[in-house]
């Protein structure tokens, strides 16, 4: 299987990762050092993650009233992740990291993500919750808070969900306020050095990684309204606010008591798949745990009041990033079991020109041009998606140490691509899951082959880190036209820089026009839906545009790798190597299909955005 090949090529045969170590933050490094990393992580994800996914599927987290029971197993993953350091890998050498790209983390995590995506999740989310920390805390709260989760000791949580509020956050009816009685003693807690101390009361709902007995502690980050001195709070995302609420009270010296906070769980939620990562419902502050006699979860607030959807988006960014991540690695996983299947299971002929030769033996699946297919179908939604997972850490690399034009771009892109990122392969990752199944027929609709799991796992992808929906309404209705479509015009001049390129090398020019006319499309349609300004006309149809957007963007990743396909293949050093030609040939047929194939699709999304047409938005309730 060529996973840890295709990784090679994207960073170094495209993404010339290894011109990253000329920064300053990454003069330590090398292409050896890279290789060490990469190494390590395939070796613990195969050693350790992959031979448990199935069990923890199958062995739920339980809770018994009291306690959270995972699989034994579950801890001495989470126990190797955290020894080899990777949680921190891109931060900081004081903060005990190794000052890795963004890219090489990604990278690293790709292992994990397709090992167990739901084991990796814990530390996924750890990451995400001790960034956002970084971000936003003051240098107290960072070492006491996000230190923990950077060396593995504790493990983060994001709370931002709640029963009644899910894709609209402004709706959240958690509350905080300041925590100026402590314990009757008269005591000011507001002033806590640890941050501004409040009590927080409310229900959160889908919490991953909510309750569990790994680790020392665990983290949560919370989104609560401070309500005024009318005990009102302010409607809509302004009145929301951030705030850190461990699960076991801390001193300021950042010392671990054994005193629960009032945060108790209320129950677990029995999933469809991502079985491995325990979710919950967890009560703030209903008193179950009285923290100094009274009830109220102890919370401190990170970032300024009101800012803390702002303060949660670098978390929310990161996990979009690494959502879509994760989808494109189920797909690799489901490509990479399907394909094995397909070469080993004879059945069927040949077509020959007088007809099938019964009496000749049976051929291996992979030989059916159907099967061939949903290969290829696979093959380019997973190494696609894994390139542009790759591309977007390369852009926060940028946005941290390049040059401030570099900053500046990547800014934007980022922006822009996000919403991609997370949706196209929660969708089409998803879609080839169903394919790796096909190919296995009946065998694959069984739970004795991995493949149902991995479909099942992906389902989520679409759901949470905002809906696929609420993914669409926000690329339509606000990256490309942010700043007068400024990143749009980014992105556009990115692309025609490829179909230049492209231009010029033999057998690419094709692809380069059908990418040329697929950019000028989703310009016109981007105009055509904001034409009248009407909001409900614009985003009528923002998940056709989404699917369309995505992918042109996919088109434009393989025109890329094909490029670096062919450029790899006039240096020959591939070729020579234990893959053989059919590594580069792979790349390029796979470009071959994405463009026949994928991209034409285009043209249905488009049509509806751009003709504005509300078939879907004048239904009517009582119509269905
Ligand atoms: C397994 C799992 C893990 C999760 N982990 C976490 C976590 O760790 N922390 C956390 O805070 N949350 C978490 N979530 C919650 C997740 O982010 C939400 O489920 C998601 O945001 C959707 O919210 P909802 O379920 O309330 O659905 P709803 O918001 O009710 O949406 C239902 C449907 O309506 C559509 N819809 C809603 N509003 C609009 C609109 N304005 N326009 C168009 N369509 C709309 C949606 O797209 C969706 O299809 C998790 C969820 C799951 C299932």
């Amino acid at each position: 299987m060529t996973h840890r090949a295709t990784l090679d090529f994207l960073l170094y045969d495209w993404l010339d990762a290894e011109s990253l170590c000329q920064r300053e933050r990454h003069l330590d490094h090398n292409r050896e050092t890279f290789t060490a990393v990469l190494d390590l992580s395939e070796k613990i994800a195969n050693e350790q993650f992959a031979p448990i996914n199935r069990l923890t599927d199958l062995q739920e987290p339980e809770f018994d009233g009291e306690t959270v029971h995972l699989p034994k197993e579950t801890p001495v993953a989470m126990q190797a992740f955290n020894e080899s350091g990777l949680m921190a890998a891109s931060k900081d050498a004081e903060l005990g990291g190794m000052q890795l790209p963004t890219a090489i983390e990604m990278a690293s995590m790709s292992f994990f993500y397709k090992a167990s995506v739901s084991l990796a999740a814990y530390p996924m989310l750890t990451r995400g919750n001790a960034n956002t920390i970084l971000s936003h805390g003051t240098p107290l709260q960072i070492e006491v808070f996000a230190k923990g989760g950077f060396e593995g000791r504790t493990f983060g949580t994001m709370c931002l969900s709640e029963p009644q509020a899910g894709s609209s956050l402004s709706d959240i009816t958690t509350r905080a306020v300041p925590d100026v009685q402590g314990d009757g003693s008269g005591v000011d807690w507001t002033q806590d050095p640890l941050g501004q101390r409040y009590r927080l009361r409310g229900n959160k709902m889908w919490i991953s990684g909510g309750e569990h007995e790994m680790g020392e502690n665990i983290v949560h980050l919370v989104l609560a309204k401070i309500p005024g001195a009318d005990g009102k709070t302010i409607p809509g995302v302004k009145g929301i606010s951030l705030f850190i609420v461990p699960r076991k009270l801390v001193k300021a010296d950042g010392s671990i008591t054994s005193q629960r906070n009032d945060v108790a769980l209320a129950g677990l939620n029995h999933k469809c798949g991502y079985r491995g990562t325990v979710n919950t419902l967890l009560n703030f502050g209903e008193g179950k745990f009285p923290v100094n006699g009274q009830s109220g979860a102890v919370g401190y607030l990170i970032g300024k009041e009101g800012e803390g959807l702002k303060c949660m988006f670098t978390l929310m960014n990161e996990a979009r990033i690494s959502v879509g991540l994760g989808a494109t690695m189920l797909g690799y996983a489901g490509f990479e079991a399907s394909l094995a299947y397909a070469l080993q299971r004879p059945q069927g002929r040949r077509m020959g020109a007088g007809g099938k030769d019964h009496s000749a033996p049976q051929i291996p699946i992979v030989e059916h041009t159907d099967v061939k297919r949903m290969l290829l179908m696979q093959k380019a939604v997973s190494e696609g998606g894994l390139a542009l997972g790759l591309l977007c850490a390369q852009l926060v690399d940028d946005d941290y140490t390049g040059t401030p034009e570099q900053r500046e771009q990547a800014n934007l892109l980022l922006e822009l691509l996000t919403p991609i990122a997370k949706s196209w392969p929660s969708e089409w990752a998803q879609e080839a899951n169903s394919q790796a199944i096909q190919i296995l027929g009946g065998a694959g609709y069984t739970r004795d082959f991995p493949v149902e799991q991995f479909w099942r796992d992906n389902r989520l992808n679409m759901i949470h880190e905002g809906t696929h929906g609420i993914q669409g309404l926000d690329l339509l209705g606000r990256k490309v036209v942010m700043n007068g479509g400024k990143a749009l015009s980014v992105l556009a001049e990115r692309i025609s820089q490829t179909i230049t390129r492209a231009g010029q090398v033999a057998g690419l020019a094709e692809h380069g026009n059908a990418l040329a006319a697929a950019l000028q499309k989703i310009g016109q349609t981007t105009k055509a839906a904001w034409s009248t300004g009407v909001p409900e006309e614009a985003l009528a149809n923002a998940t056709p545009y989404l699917q369309a957007f995505g992918h042109t963007v996919l088109a434009w990743i393989w025109l890329e790798l094909a490029l670096a396909a062919k450029a790899a293949q006039a240096k020959g050093e591939w070729d020579q190597g234990p893959l053989g030609t059919g590594f580069m040939q792979g790349k390029l047929a796979t470009a071959d299909y994405f463009f026949r194939f994928e991209l034409p699709k285009i043209d249905a999304w488009l049509g509806v955005v751009s003709g504005r047409d509300m078939t879907c938005a004048q239904a009517q309730a009582d119509w269905f």
